[in-house]
């Protein structure tokens, strides 16, 4: 067996302790005869690991116990639209948009009701997160939207855009568990695993308990699409997706013993320290992001040559460094460094740049 360093920006790579301990358990989990993926969702034995994940996650973030977590489905995508149906009560909120995420999330709102673009970075292709110091948001927004990590553009928010008042959302998909936050500045923070965490099919939303309406604001909101149905619940409305939660509890249980979050955030900023610096000196490679707004988690450079970029993508691939295609909105070369990518993973990676540069300059 032999595994390549998985630079892909989701579904990414998992800590290999969690696979090896689910291949384990595969069919027979802790002597109950069954693979979790076989087991009712009613069992004591499934309540059991998903009431572990929920205080393991509430533990590592340090959520407030006027938070709910709701282990939901359907992708980050579903949540564009149960955002707004969910918290549109005077039907409007403000949306900055970084990124093709954001945008997406502002397009499904418009739907719901008036979805305002307060900022934007579309003018440099993303490249940047603008100023939310003093933005122009509507009195009545009942909230202001961000993606807080732009997975496909590389850019973070170092400081959270000021809402003067209006409650924040965020869509942490790709930066979800990368280091601690102040949960209670958030009315309500959601993302997709599969960037961060876990196997595709599980949504985590931590919602601020009195932001869960009664019904929805808006009219035929689907059962599913209900945050007060879900959470009346404990998640399993319906079947939820059992196996994907099992190995996202498995993942806090990991990041716990790797020291939790702000652990992870000093182990992350050394490996993108490690990639930007290179970046930084190269006569090859250029970062695509501002300094100021560069993330930890997905890292875009170019060569400034199609073919090269190319040749890069080809021979590094050989070399065991796989998925490091740009996405095509960006293009070149996208290195997604998540938790649970070693260091010694970009470590090699840089090497591996350094050498290319040398062969090819
Ligand atoms: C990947 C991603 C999404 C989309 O997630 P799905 O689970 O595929 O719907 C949304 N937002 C961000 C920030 C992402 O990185």
């Amino acid at each position: 067996m032999s595994r390549v360093y998985n630079f892909s920006a989701g579904p990414a790579v998992l800590p290999e302790e969690v696979l090896k301990e689910a291949a384990e358990e595969m069919l027979d989990y802790r002597g109950c005869g069954m693979s979790v993926m076989e087991m009712s969702h009613r069992s004591k034995m499934f309540q059991q690991i998903i009431d572990e994940a929920e205080q393991d996650l509430r533990d590592l973030m340090n959520i407030p116990d006027n938070y709910k977590v709701l282990f939901l489905q359907g992708g980050a995508s579903q949540q564009f639209a149960a955002v707004p149906m969910n918290l549109m009560k005077n039907g409007k909120a403000a949306y900055i948009i970084t990124g093709q995420w954001a945008k997406k999330a502002y397009q499904e709102a418009q739907k719901y009701g008036e979805a305002v673009a307060v900022a934007s970075s579309a003018d440099k292709t993303f490249s940047y997160i603008p100023d939310c110091s003093d933005l122009d948001i509507p009195e009545d927004a009942d909230y202001v939207y961000i993606c807080q990590n732009n997975t496909i553009y590389g850019t973070v928010y170092h400081a959270l855009p000021n809402t003067k008042g209006h409650e924040l959302v965020a869509d942490v998909s790709s930066c979800f568990l990368s280091e601690p936050i102040d949960v209670s500045k958030y009315g309500v923070i959601y993302g997709g695993v599969q960037k961060n965490i876990g196997p595709a099919g599980v949504v985590i939303a931590i919602i601020r308990e009195d932001l869960i309406p009664e019904t929805p604001y808006v009219e035929n909101t689907p059962t599913m699409l209900q945050w007060k149905i879900a959470a009346d619940n404990g998640s399993m409305y319906n079947t939820p997706p059992c196996y994907g939660i099992y190995i996202c509890g498995k993942v806090f249980k990991w990041l716990k013993k790797m020291g939790g979050l702000e652990a992870m955030k000093a182990l992350n900023e050394k490996k993108a320290a490690i990639l930007y610096d290179f970046l930084d000196q190269s006569k090859m490679f250029k970062g695509t992001v501002r300094k100021e707004d560069r993330s930890l988690m997905n890292v875009p450079f170019v060569t400034g040559n199609e073919e090269l970029d190319k040749k890069f993508v080809a021979e590094a691939k050989a070399a065991g460094f796989e998925n490091l295609k740009g996405h095509r909105t960006v293009g070149g070369m996208r290195a997604s460094i998540y938790n649970a990518m070693p260091i010694e993973g970009v470590e090699k990676l840089v090497a591996f740049m350094q050498k290319f540069e040398e062969e090819n300059s």
